[in-house]
């Protein structure tokens, strides 16, 4: 059984001038490391949330784990769906071990107290992190990288079966992408967790998810592997610009990987000096 069942969905904002998904089918199964790509614009967000059950479709059904998103109860679905989304205003700046502690509330409910079992989780969720130094220090005095940790680290502490994450390495460095692809890749390969992570990285993407979903202006244009999804056909056709695809020449388990380079466009010479005799 799949954890997130997609089938047939439309939908449209209020107000917008055209549908913003159309039939969309898809199916990730559990412990798949899914990536939705596709370029700005394309429904990546909306579908997310379409899993989420924040937005409800206009046709067709979104099923997690056997039953409709929406008719989850919230904390039933918050215990088992941990989720880091794109931006979030704090209001006042907690701790690193604050933020993740929030990761325990599901499990709590208003009358229970943290127990062992929460601390453990919370202590584990932050090393995992590589935050441990980090812990008691207010997340207005971290870096982007090592914020975005904690608050991956927060959605860890839920011990959720899946997760669901917004561009989590939007604007960071090449070694914090690195990092939280790395993390990702253990929490689907070690843990089985189930991990679906909209991104425009085409190349991290390639090299740790097991299966891409492309969209293109709210339809599913490929899904599967990425050595299905990355050819240079279907990227020229979806992002409208050359790229040729190489395979990741290695050292590393994901050596042979497709990797995206998009070329310069052949060079034309200025307008005044073209069709002089
Ligand atoms: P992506 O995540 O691929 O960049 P989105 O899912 O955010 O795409 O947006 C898909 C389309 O829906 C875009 O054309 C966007 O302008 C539109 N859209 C997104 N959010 C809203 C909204 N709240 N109201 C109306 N239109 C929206």
């Amino acid at each position: 059984m799949s954890v997130f069942d997609v089938s047939g969905v439309d939908f449209t904002y209020s107000g917008a001038h055209r549908q913003t998904l159309t039939r969309v089918n898809a199916a990730i199964g559990a412990g798949n490391f899914c990536a939705i790509i596709g370029p700005n614009g394309s429904g990546k967000t909306t579908l997310l949330r379409l899993l989420l059950g924040a937005l409800r479709p206009d046709a067709g059904t979104v099923h997690f784990a056997g039953k409709p998103v929406h008719t989850w109860p919230r904390r039933s679905f918050a215990r088992r769906v941990g989720v880091v989304t794109q931006v979030e205003e704090m209001p006042f700046p907690l701790t690193v071990r604050e933020l993740v502690s929030m990761g325990r509330y599901p499990h709590l409910g208003a009358w229970r107290r943290p127990a062992r079992a929460d601390e453990m989780a919370i202590e584990t969720a932050i090393e995992r992190c590589g935050m441990s130094e980090f812990a008691g220090r207010p997340i207005d005095r971290l870096s982007g990288g090592e914020r975005q940790r904690a608050r991956i680290a927060r959605a860890l502490a839920q011990e959720p079966e899946t997760l669901v994450l917004d561009e989590p390495t939007a604007s960071l460095d090449i070694a914090h992408e690195m990092t939280i692809f790395e993390l990702l890749g253990a929490f689907s390969r070690h843990d089985g967790t189930t991990v679906v992570v909209v991104t425009h990285h085409l190349n991290l993407a390639a090299r740790y998810a097991d299966t891409l979903l492309m969209l293109d202006r709210g339809t599913v244009i490929a899904d599967g592997p990425p050595a299905e999804v990355l050819t240079r056909e279907i990227i020229e056709r979806t992002y409208h610009w050359p790229v040729r695809v190489h395979p990741h020449p290695g050292p590393g388990p994901d050596g042979g990987a497709p990797q995206v380079v998009p070329v310069a466009r052949p060079h034309s010479p200025p307008a005044d000096t073209r069709d002089r005799p």
